[in-house]
């Protein structure tokens, strides 16, 4: 044995000896209970962050599944990212002083394929360099044809059970990326805008964005407010920029009577509280602002300016005309922003499909309130079934190239939509007719990887569908055995596939689900390239080993809470590591010693070491059972460095010295059951001391924790 455990020395050479005996490759094996995890894809075009190490919570599960003899599957994906993706690329043209309108459709498809082929070996090179246990043959990428053809069955299934269907709503749009987006994909920033007062007919009325008085199509009061109350139903007349006209006054509990005058317009194709509001009195809708976000050919001399240079106009020559009584500067609201982009989400009218999300939310809302699918830390039970609650239509199209094409063609002589499983209709199937053109948007990646749990696990099989689920494979190892995630991604994500899931298959997609935290750093701050205190975790691992970072991310942290990453916590890691091998090397180093008798002493405290021993296995056992994984770890380390190494073999150090086997023998055997329980965590080194111990073709992976 080395002197000292030298992790580039051995991680490559113990991962290939995994990958090549098979230790990853999961079958279906009838005497054994099955165990399986699919591991969130990430992203193919980005190398990986420190958050995706968090995924070391996965493969402690399958490696601790492992050694209780179970058949376990982890499977590996890539996920293609679709607008994060797209956007990404996007920057890269905009450096070449290019942009996406350069490009045909087909043209920008398979160059952005070739710079995510490109790019997806580094990201699963990474997952490798931290030791996971994957399947590698398995894997999955979510625009394999084979994926993309059970998305389109699920749509279609959705589509035939009325679950999915089409209809101009108000969407979020990013006029920069030229895409819709869901509301999860919104972020609401406070901010200080005036508030313009301006005369309205009979009315003063206030409004943040005057620019939009040429969609109004109804003026609004609260049905109680006295001050207004001879008006309601009545027209108006009002004189406009472009004109004068006349427009209705409707009642609406909506309308706050304390909001500036109490009187406000009604600019439905603009604002979503509008356009609710407009559905309740049937009133029409009238966009002024495309989609380009500039204002149309309705708004007269105003056509052509984008939404800003539009209001400082419209203000200024409201001005001009007397029609501004007010202004206040100190006014605060909400405004919706891209996820993505920054800029100001326009509400716009678009014609989308949308998923008729009540009845999969409230299924879906059963199933985990009767503990079909368990939450793990507990704590974030409430938190799902109320997002599951929130939950309203969700709209599934995007108008980016980069992504998988909805299945849907339209008629062009009666309008009517037919939707398919993939392959285009010969004919509209309501008027026959044969002049169809194909939806030009894609799905919203959330809606294809909402169908990962099963769509995997189903193409494993060749020429399996959704329609035939006796797929062997698929039935072995589905539902799986836990979803493992960040917390973050709970609405986005697990509550999604937890929807789908059980539409597709009438099964929950997995048993359970264990959430992690999001890494920040040394100071509690999230990690963001404008901070600049971003870590590599590569960097990590090319100084203190693989089994260093993992051991940092679960080491005294609490389940399921954010973790605090400093490089210390990997030293200290790096330092445990050295333990474990120093500990095996010196009872290595001290085996083939003579034959001697035991003596009291050391015989009462190798039965203490036992006795000791014994209770830890227990309670790291029952910990691990109850995905308490620090609190196990944090045990094994306590236990190995301060009970182990500094007490028993300082007590003992004399006996093995001399070359007593029995107390040699006794150290060993618990030793090596500590590198057992140790294994899930810590991989490399544990492996790398049973090689040592037992030879170079043997694994740690053999053995079984017995209890
Ligand atoms: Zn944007
Ligand atoms: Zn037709």
């Amino acid at each position: 044995m080395n002197k000292a455990f030298i992790p580039s020395e051995w991680e490559e050479k113990l991962y290939s000896f995994w990958e090549q005996k098979g230790y990853f490759k999961a079958q279906i094996n009838k005497d054994k209970q099955p165990f399986s995890i699919i591991l969130p894809p990430p992203n193919a075009n980005a190398p990986l962050h420190l958050g995706h190490a968090m995924y070391v919570y996965e493969d402690i599960m399958i490696r601790y599944n492992k050694l209780l003899g179970k058949e376990v599957l982890w499977l590996p994906g890539a996920d293609h990212a679709g607008f994060e993706t797209q956007f990404v690329f996007e920057k890269n043209l905009q450096k070449q002083g290019k942009s996406r309108f350069d490009y045909d459709r087909e043209t920008l498809f398979t160059m952005i394929w070739d710079f995510v082929m490109e790019n997806r070996p580094i990201m699963e090179s990474q997952l490798k360099r931290l030791g996971f246990a994957l399947d590698w043959e398995k894997k999955k990428f979510t625009m394999d044809d084979d994926i993309v053809k059970i998305v389109y069955e699920t749509f279609k299934k959705l589509h035939d059970e009325g679950l999915v269907y089409r209809d101009t709503k108000l969407v979020n749009f990013c006029t920069h990326d030229g895409t819709s987006f869901s509301d999860l994909e919104i972020i609401y920033r406070e901010e200080t805008a005036p508030l313009y007062y301006m005369k309205y007919g009979p009315f003063e009325l206030a409004t943040v964005r005057p620019e939009t008085k040429f969609g109004d199509t109804a003026v609004a009061v609260h049905p109680d407010d006295r001050r207004y109350k001879k008006w309601i139903g009545k027209e108006i007349e009002v004189t406009g920029l472009i004109e004068t006209f006349k427009i209705r006054v409707i009642a609406d509990e909506a309308v706050d009577p304390k909001f500036g005058t109490g009187v406000v317009k009604v600019t439905p194709a603009h604002d979503f509280n509008d356009y609710e509001m407009a559905k309740r009195h049937n009133i029409p809708l009238k966009q002024v602002i495309g989609f380009d976000g500039r204002l149309n050919e309705l708004t007269g001399p105003y056509k052509g300016l984008k939404v800003l240079a539009a209001r400082e106009k419209v203000v200024e020559d409201l001005k001009q005309k007397g029609l501004i009584t007010k202004i206040d500067e100190s006014y605060t609201h909400s405004v919706p922003t891209c996820y993505k982009c920054g800029r100001v989400i326009e509400p716009l009218p678009k014609e989308q499909w949308f998923v008729k999300v009540r009845p999969l939310a409230d299924q879906a809302i059963k199933l985990v309130e009767k503990g079909e699918i368990n939450i793990y830390p507990r704590r974030f039970k409430r938190g799902l079934i109320d997002w599951l609650k929130k939950f309203h239509d969700w709209n599934i199209s995007r108008q980016i190239v980069w992504g998988i094409r909805i299945p849907a063609w339209r008629c062009s002589k009666c309008n009517e939509w037919t939707v398919t499983s993939g392959e285009k209709p010969t004919n509209c199937l309501k008027c026959q007719s044969k002049e169809l053109v194909q939806d030009e948007d894609t799905f919203d990646t959330w809606f294809s990887s909402s169908q990962w749990s099963y769509a995997t696990l189903l193409t494993q099989d060749h020429h399996s569908q959704l329609s035939n689920l006796n797929s062997q494979f698929y039935t072995y190892f589905y539902p799986t055995a836990v979803m493992e995630t960040g917390y973050e991604i709970l609405p986005w994500w697990v509550a999604r596939m937890i929807m789908m899931g059980y539409f597709a298959t009438n099964k929950v997609p997995f048993k359970n689900v264990f959430l992690h935290g999001m890494v920040r750093d040394k100071q509690g701050r999230k990690m963001s390239k404008s901070k600049g205190n971003v870590v590599n975790p590569m960097e990590v691992l090319d100084k203190y080993g693989a089994d260093a970072l993992r051991a940092a991310l679960i080491f005294q942290t609490t389940e399921g809470g954010d973790i605090t990453f400093s490089e210390d916590k990997a030293v200290g890691m790096r330092n445990f590591a050295n333990k474990i091998w120093n500990v095996g090397r010196f009872l290595y180093l001290n085996r083939n010693g003579k034959m001697k008798e035991e003596n009291g002493k050391s015989k009462k405290k190798l039965s203490d070491l036992h006795k000791e021993f014994f209770q830890l296995k227990k309670k790291s056992i029952k910990n691990m059972d109850s995905y308490n994984f620090s609190l196990a770890f944090d045990t094994l380390f306590e236990f190995l460095w301060h009970r182990f190494a500094d007490f028993y073999i300082e007590e003992l150090k004399e006996e093995v010295r001399s070359g007593n086997i029995k107390v040699l023998e006794g150290l060993e055997e618990v030793y090596l059951q500590v590198l057992l329980m140790l294994h899930p965590f810590m991989p490399f080194v544990t492996e790398a001391v049973w090689k040592e111990f037992h030879g170079e073709e043997k694994s740690i992976l053999d053995m079984r924790i017995e209890f």
